[in-house]
């Protein structure tokens, strides 16, 4: 159990020891390799659990860096989670030359369409937003090939199906798909049997 076993290029384990971790989470041991395999993956946890440095991970092991293009969208339910999930990937990916971008409400859309046009490898950000820049054109959705949706569950419940739902209409029809949930509510049933192939399930 380290995460030195899981196959990870060498500036991310740099990023995961230089941000503190010793030893991979249970979510982090039995959630990485799978979606660095680049599989569907379905994980019920509570946050706590290192769910953010899973999928952090994940991503960044499958960035291609030489392309300056958003490869990989994660959506949050707030701003400052997708704030939070911002820093944590800069972080990790410090040694990687990441570059991320949290496309929020409440800040400038000059700003964010800016950022975006100069170029990013990941965004993160609230659906609101992230549906905005895609319908500007400012997000372009041709080189997305990961999609997470963390804590599903409460996106779902503070409304934000339609937008979940119009996003996905926008995205690659084969991009990877990771879906974070405390709960799994209907709704939340619904997203991963319309969008999500061969799942797998992590319950933790
Ligand atoms: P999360 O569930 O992603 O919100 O993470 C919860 C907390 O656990 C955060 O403060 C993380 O920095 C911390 N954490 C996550 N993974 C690890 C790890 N492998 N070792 C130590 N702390 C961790």
């Amino acid at each position: 159990d380290s995460f030195d076993a899981m196959g990870l290029q060498e500036n991310l384990l740099r990023g995961i020891y230089a941000y503190g971790f010793e030893k991979p989470s249970a979510i982090q041991q039995r959630g990485i390799v799978p979606f660095c395999k680049g599989l569907d993956v379905i994980q019920q946890a509570q946050s706590g659990t290192g769910k953010t440095a899973t999928f952090c991970s994940g991503i960044l092991q499958q960035l291609d860096y030489g392309l300056v293009q958003c490869q990989a969208l994660v959506l949050a339910p707030t701003r400052e989670l997708a704030q939070q999930i911002e820093k944590v990937m800069r972080a990790l990916g410090d040694y990687l030359g990441v570059k991320v971008h949290a496309c929020v409400g409440g800040t400038s859309v000059r700003e964010d369409q800016r950022i975006l046009q100069a170029g990013v490898h990941v965004v993160v950000g609230t659906p609101g937003r992230v549906f905005d820049m895609l319908r500007r054109q400012s997000l372009r959705p041709d080189s997305i090939r990961m999609f997470v949706l963390d804590e599903a569950d409460e996106m779902l419940s503070r409304g934000f199906k339609d937008q979940i739902y119009d996003i996905f209409q926008l995205l690659p029809a084969k991009v990877q798909v990771g879906v974070f949930s405390a709960t799994m509510p209907p709704e939340a049933l619904e997203i991963t049997r319309k969008f999500m192939n061969k799942p797998v399930r992590i319950l933790v």
